[in-house]
């Protein structure tokens, strides 16, 4: 149960987490170690449960994110190009550039600016965060995540992480994926799943159905003030 791995502190979240079996890498658990999550959980922030971020949005609860992390892993290598849809808080973009190389690159993208703003912010309250925006290990966009996030010069992503639900596994995600390549995705209104769909170095597709999830849904953007 999620209040099963609730700690005072971010060692204790995690350690329980892992003791709960939510996190079984050795990686997974030194990423998320090293990125304090009261940098971007506004109260209880080693709480495990979702807390809101405004802007009807809210942080996913620490077990979300420990699966997420877990089921990506084999995709975060050194190297790794990783998209992060609905970055909301930034948290989960800022543990995935802790999970990569110095020469690997996340994008976190999220479509209300005041959300990009946020995790930029949030993302500055340490001087790891400091450094990999400077760097550009990271870059926080603000656009429509359901259309996925094209770069000039580099082609597709090793891993896509979807934080929000979407009415259906977006075939344009899957075409920007590499070979290999995971995306991991909240499917459905409604009843939601988490999809884990492979790509693979054939170009074969391999969909699978996990367990059921409650994720705000991924959206049109609201309109901005003045529109
Ligand atoms: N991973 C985030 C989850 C935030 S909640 C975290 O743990 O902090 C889901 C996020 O998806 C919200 O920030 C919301 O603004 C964003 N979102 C919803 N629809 C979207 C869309 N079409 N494109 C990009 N972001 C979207």
């Amino acid at each position: 149960m999620a209040w099963l791995s609730s700690g005072s502190s971010n060692a204790g979240l995690i350690k329980n987490l892992a003791s709960n079996g939510l996190i079984t890498s050795e990686r997974v658990k030194n990423a998320m170690l090293s990125v304090d999550r009261a940098h971007y959980a506004p109260y209880a922030p080693y709480t495990d449960s979702p807390q809101t971020i405004g802007y009807s949005a809210t942080i996913s609860a620490p077990h979300m994110h420990a699966h997420a992390l877990e089921s990506l892993l084999p995709y975060l290598h050194p190297t790794a190009r990783v998209l992060d849809i609905g970055s909301g808080s930034g948290y989960l973009t800022a543990v995935l550039a802790a999970l990569i190389g110095p020469q690997g690159h996340v994008v976190g993208i999220d479509h209300i600016q005041g959300l990009v703003d946020l995790a930029t912010s949030n993302m500055q309250k340490s001087e790891q965060g400091r450094e990999w925006l400077k760097s550009g290990r990271v870059k926080l966009v603000k656009g429509d995540g359901r259309k996925g996030f094209k770069e000039d010069g580099v082609e597709g992503w090793d891993a896509i992480h979807v934080g929000a639900a979407a009415k259906e596994a977006h075939a344009v995600l899957i075409e920007q994926l590499r070979r290999p390549g995971r995306l991991f995705i909240p499917v459905g209104e409604g009843s939601q799943y988490i999809w884990v769909i492979d790509k693979k170095e054939d170009g074969s597709v391999v969909r699978e159905k996990s367990f059921g999830v409650r994720y705000v849904p991924l959206t049109d953007a609201p309109p901005e003030e003045g529109e």
